[in-house]
């Protein structure tokens, strides 16, 4: 499924060129400006390099903020999560991931510790697997449960959001099947009436969000290609903007390439 979204990205784009459009007017347009959030890989710095991490993202733009949870100890998770709300204030949109790390009963125990700070969501708080576990941490837990990175077709998506397990589905377009997939999933969840939002790839991942009427936060990524590219994401306002260069837009940096090979 990796090697067919990387041949579908491959074709979305080459079809946009031709075309002489951006991908996201191809896909239809809605608004090239995406709400947009950075994604900390997080979960061992202290507390005070979390909050010292956060002041850099937002210095760099960022309106809106996720951070990691699972510690051993759940007390170390929340207070965390109340660190870093106390630090951004009432509203500031602040998600927590959680990776996987739980088993149902601890997430849904964790969930309702985390109630209190107004998580946008939490994150895969149990494995993917389990469409039923989801179902009752979102009900029992009383969080929005975001989900989706490790879902790999529309089908995957289709047996969580008609399960009601998934209140944020987060494809990711190098994982789910490409740019093919990933739309026909966020129609769906238009369908449920719910937002789609996404993970990775978010230099791709931005057109595709601002092709859809749904669409929430785009996650730009801790493993960003920055250093490797030659138009890293626009910030403007905290809103991720969508290039206008035909197709993708995304042209490899081979310096920058180049300096990876020992
Ligand atoms: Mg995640």
């Amino acid at each position: 499924m990796l090697a067919l979204s990387a041949l579908d990205i491959a074709l979305w784009d080459l079809k946009a060129r031709r075309a002489g459009l951006p991908l996201f007017r191809l896909l239809g347009g809605f608004d090239a400006r995406v709400p947009c959030y950075a994604g900390g890989i997080d979960l061992d710095l202290s507390i005070d390099a979390l909050l010292k991490q956060t002041d850099d993202n937002l210095a760099r733009g960022f309106r809106a903020l996720k951070m990691k949870v699972g510690r051993p100890d759940l007390g170390a998770d929340i207070g965390r999560v109340k660190a870093m709300r106390g630090h951004l204030g009432d509203g500031f949109p602040l998600m927590a991931d959680a990776n996987m790390k739980w088993t149902v009963e601890e997430a849904i125990r964790a969930a309702r510790a985390l109630q209190p700070f107004d998580l946008t969501w939490l994150e895969e708080p149990t494995i993917p697997d389990d469409i039923a576990g989801h179902q009752r941490i979102l009900s029992a837990g009383g969080v929005p449960i975001a989900a989706g990175e490790n879902l790999r077709s529309l089908w995957d998506f289709k047996n969580y959001i008609s399960a009601g397990a998934v209140s944020y589905p987060e494809p990711d377009v190098t994982n789910c099947g490409g740019v093919s997939a990933f739309m026909k999933i966020a129609r769906l969840a238009e369908a449920f009436n719910l937002p789609v939002t996404s993970h990775g790839a978010h230099d791709i991942t931005v057109h595709l969000l601002a092709a859809c009427p749904n669409r929430s936060f785009l996650e730009a990524h801790g493993f960003g290609l920055d250093r490797y590219i030659e138009h890293p994401l626009v910030l403007e306002n905290g809103m991720a903007v969508a290039p206008t260069r035909p197709g993708h837009g995304i042209t490899f940096d081979w310096m920058g390439l180049a300096a990876l090979v020992p």
